[in-house]
């Protein structure tokens, strides 16, 4: 399992989450079952990543999460499906924001987009990085 983190700086907030790549979608379910935030009613064998807001406390504000991500699943319908979860998780995190995005663009929708495109940017270059992608 390899883990590293993907963020970006918006509003002079620095913000991320902490991503774990597992070997296998056998070895990434396990490790997620384990956690706090295995939710047993969204659980089934055919889950291929997660991402686990953190809500947190004491002030800590710069982890807002985890991503779990096996190798057997990493093509970019996987990751870009996980990174635009990231995003709303990322966007709702912010200071006055919530996920309502209305029914036409907007600088909200704008601003979410503006986030995707740094975190997937970013965890394309790491999966590159990793050999994950080649
Ligand atoms: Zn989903």
């Amino acid at each position: 399992m390899k883990r590293f983190r993907i963020g970006a700086r918006v509003d002079d907030e620095r913000l991320y989450f902490e991503v774990r790549l597992y070997d296998t979608d056998e070895e990434m379910r396990a490790a997620y079952r384990r956690t706090t935030f295995f939710l047993p009613e969204q659980d089934d064998d055919t889950t291929c990543g997660r991402v686990c807001p953190v809500r947190n406390v004491n002030g800590e504000r710069s982890r807002i999460g985890f991503i779990f991500l096996s190798r057997n699943y990493c093509g970019t319908r996987v990751v870009s499906h996980e990174m635009i979860h990231a995003a709303l998780e990322f966007y709702r995190s912010l200071k006055g924001c919530s996920a309502n995005f209305g029914k036409r663009c907007s600088p909200k929708e704008e601003l979410l987009a503006d986030i995707y495109e740094v975190l997937f940017t970013k965890m394309t270059r790491k999966l590159h990085a990793l050999g994950v992608w080649a």
